[in-house]
C-alpha cells in the first residue's frame, strides 16, 4: 500500500474525509452509517480529529483503531500538543504504533483559554507543531501531515508567516499539509504559491466543507477565527430561510470551489463531513 504522501504526489487527485469522535451511542450510530457509505468511494484516507484541549484523546485513539481494524480505510489520526507533556505525547504515539496506525496529523492546537488568548505551552511539552512533527518522526516509522491556513492563522502577521510555518514543518519531516476550510480559492492559491516560491514541494491539500446549514458553518468559521467571505454569505443569504434552498446553494458552492481547486492543480480534496455522508456524496458525485 502507498503512503499518504505517495498518494498525494501521484497524478490522480486524492479524496479524503474528516470525522470527529462521537460523544455518545446515538452519535456513534450516525457516524458509522456515514463511514460505511463513504467507504464505498474508496477514499485515499480518512482523518479523525482530536478534541480541543486534548479532550477526546481516548476516543480519538479508539475510533482510529476501530477504523483500521474494521474497515478498508487508511486512518490519519490528529494529535495536538495542548496540555500534554512530551511523555504523554510519546505514550499516545506509542498507542498508535501498537494499533498499527502510522499516519498522524501533527498540530499545535488552540490556546486552552480559546482563540484570542495567548498560547501557553505545557511546561514539559512543545511550543509549535514543527517540534511535534520532529518528535513523532523520531519515534518510529510515521507519516506526518500538518495544518495550513489559506486565510491566515489567527496569530500570523500575513501570508509570509503562514508559508514559513509550513516550510519549517516540512523541514521537520512533514510529508503533506491539509488546510482549514477553503471558502476563497484565491487565498489557497496564494498560500500554495508562497510555499512553492520558498523552494518547498510540500503538497497542500485544500479542505472543503459542503454547507448544508448556514448557521452551523458560520459558527464553525467563528470558532476557527476565520470569518466567511461575503461572496459566500451573500449567496447563502439569497437562499433565504428555505433549508432546501440553502443546502442546494451550499453544495453548489462546494462543488464549484472543488472543481476550481482541482483545475488549478490542487493535489486532492479533503471533505469535512461533520460525520454525515449525503452532502459529501453529492459533491463527490458532481466531481
Ligand atoms: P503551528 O504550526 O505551531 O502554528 C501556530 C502559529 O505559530 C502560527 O501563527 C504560525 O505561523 C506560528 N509558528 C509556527 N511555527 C513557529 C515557530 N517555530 N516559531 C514561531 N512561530 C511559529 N485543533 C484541534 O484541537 N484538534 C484537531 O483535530 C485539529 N485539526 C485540525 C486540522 C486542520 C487541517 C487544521 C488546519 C487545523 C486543525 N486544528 C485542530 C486547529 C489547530 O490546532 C489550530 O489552528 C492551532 O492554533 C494551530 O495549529 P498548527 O499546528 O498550525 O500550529
Amino acid at each position: 500500500t502507498r503512503s499518504i504522501p505517495e498518494m498525494v504526489q501521484a497524478d490522480a487527485p486524492t479524496f479524503s474525509f474528516e470525522f470527529f469522535p462521537p460523544k455518545d451511542d446515538a452519535a456513534a450510530t450516525t457516524l458509522w452509517e456515514a463511514i460505511r457509505r463513504l467507504e464505498k468511494l474508496s477514499p485515499s484516507f480518512v482523518s479523525i480529529t482530536y478534541g480541543a484541549g486534548g479532550t477526546t484523546r481516548d476516543r480519538t485513539v479508539r475510533l482510529t483503531q476501530r477504523v483500521l481494524e474494521s474497515t478498508s480505510l487508511t486512518p490519519l489520526a490528529h494529535l495536538t500538543c495542548v496540555g500534554h507533556s512530551r511523555d504523554e505525547l510519546r505514550r499516545v504515539v506509542g498507542q498508535y504504533a501498537a494499533a498499527g496506525v502510522h499516519n498522524i496529523l501533527a498540530l499545535r492546537g488552540d490556546p486552552q483559554g480559546g482563540l484570542g488568548e495567548p498560547w501557553t505551552p505545557h511546561p514539559e511539552g512543545f511550543d509549535h507543531a514543527d517540534e511535534l512533527v520532529a518528535f513523532i518522526r523520531s519515534l518510529g516509522d510515521f507519516t506526518v501531515g500538518v495544518a495550513a491556513f489559506p486565510d491566515g492563522h489567527p496569530e500570523s502577521r500575513g501570508v509570509a508567516d503562514d508559508a514559513e510555518a509550513l516550510v519549517r514543518k516540512e523541514r521537520a519531516g512533514a510529508g503533506f499539509a491539509v488546510t482549514q476550510m477553503v471558502f476563497d480559492v484565491e487565498n489557497y492559491l496564494r498560500l500554495r504559491d508562497e510555499v512553492a516560491r520558498r523552494g518547498s514541494s510540500l503538497p497542500v491539500i485544500p479542505a472543503i466543507m459542503p454547507i448544508t446549514n448556514a448557521r452551523q458553518v458560520v459558527r464553525m468559521a467563528e470558532l476557527a477565527g476565520q470569518p466567511m467571505p461575503t461572496a459566500v454569505t451573500d449567496r447563502l443569504g439569497r437562499a433565504g430561510d428555505d433549508p432546501a434552498a440553502v443546502r442546494a446553494e451550499g453544495l453548489a458552492i462546494a462543488t464549484e470551489s472543488s472543481r476550481r481547486l482541482l483545475d488549478e492543480g490542487a493535489p486532492g480534496i479533503h471533505f469535512i463531513t461533520m460525520n454525515r455522508s449525503s452532502a459529501t456524496l453529492e459533491v463527490f458525485g458532481n466531481l
